[in-house]
């Protein structure tokens, strides 16, 4: 059986009392020795010094490898040049690329900027870099909230495989049904590079419904009236939320995920919780 890889993604800190907290918080996930930090770029308007800094301190405090989110919107050929400089420079080797989402003004879905899709930045990288960055792209069991319909997203996710990426993340979802579904289409495409799980524990309500409503993930009618009604009871509700997550992992593990990467959210504690549950290896001192 081969190797299931575990990442960790996290963003770069937005007030100097999270840049203060986070050492300690990749301090604990790293105890359990991941197979790869990332580092989130653009979202919430954290920019490329945020997304730099954020991947050298990972590296410089826990000697494992992280790896840079890279967003193409509203970007120039020239400008991403000099970021894969940057870090190849600094040993990068690693890059989850993307588009980004686009300006709330956005008419159309083609990105402003010189590039329009996540395939064409993955294209620039492999011709101006070959192999020096493993890429690993975006991929949407339950379908990009902007795409037309479920065909032509698959078609998007494919020309970013045939483009030269070598694996793929998904959006956190929590219908694991869709995540066989999109990897059953993969295996029937041809498309053989790893499709990684990508999975939010569930700590806050108000903040899971908006993420879900702003990037398509489904919330389970029963799971969402549940916490909606466990919303005041924060100890419940993390209970009920670990417990519906961890039964997605195992669900996704057993059943061939060639890996899970976490959507942190810059906490440790309940990722760590998924881990134990899960019977993973546990923390090293
Ligand atoms: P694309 O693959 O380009 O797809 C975007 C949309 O365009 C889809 O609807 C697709 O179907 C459609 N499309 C693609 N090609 C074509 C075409 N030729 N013609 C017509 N339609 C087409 N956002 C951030 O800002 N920062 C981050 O760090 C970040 N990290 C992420 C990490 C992961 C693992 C995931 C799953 C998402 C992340 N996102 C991040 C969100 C992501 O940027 C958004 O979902 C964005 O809207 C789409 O990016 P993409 O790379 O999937 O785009």
């Amino acid at each position: 059986m081969s190797t299931i890889h575990f990442s960790f993604e996290l963003f770069p800190p937005r007030t100097p009392e999270g840049a203060a907290k986070l050492p300690a918080t990749v301090a604990r996930l790293a105890a359990v020795q991941p197979a790869f930090f990332s580092v989130t770029y653009g979202a919430g308007g954290s920019g490329q010094d945020g997304t730099y800094d954020t991947v050298m301190q990972v590296i410089g405090q826990t000697g494992i490898e992280a790896a840079p989110h890279l967003t193409c919107v509203g970007s120039t050929r020239a400008k991403i040049a000099a970021l894969l400089a940057r870090y190849k420079a600094a040993g990068i080797r690693r890059i989850v690329a993307l588009r980004g989402d686009l300006p709330a003004t956005a008419s159309s879905p083609s990105a402003p900027g010189e590039f329009h899709y996540a395939n064409e930045l993955v294209a620039f990288i492999r011709e101006t870099h070959g192999e020096t960055f493993r890429l690993e792209v975006a991929a949407y069991p339950e379908m990009h909230p902007q795409a037309a319909n479920p065909a032509q997203d698959f078609d998007a996710f494919r020309r970013k495989v045939e483009a030269g990426a070598h694996g793929a993340v998904t959006q956190y979802f929590y219908n694991a049904d869709a995540y066989f579904d999109f990897v059953e289409r993969c295996a029937r495409a041809g498309i053989t590079v790893p499709i990684v799980a990508g999975v939010m524990p569930i700590t806050n309500y108000t903040q899971l419904m908006r993420f879900s409503a702003a990037c398509g993930a489904e919330i389970p009618r029963w799971v969402r009236l549940k916490l909606e009604a466990l919303q005041d009871d924060k100890p419940a509700l993390l209970d009920f939320g670990l417990d519906v997550v961890t039964r997605l992992c195992e669900t996704l593990l057993k059943n061939g995920a060639p890996g899970i990467h976490f959507y942190t959210l810059n906490q440790a504690e309940p990722t760590l919780k998924l881990w134990k549950n899960l019977g993973l290896p546990a923390p090293q001192a």
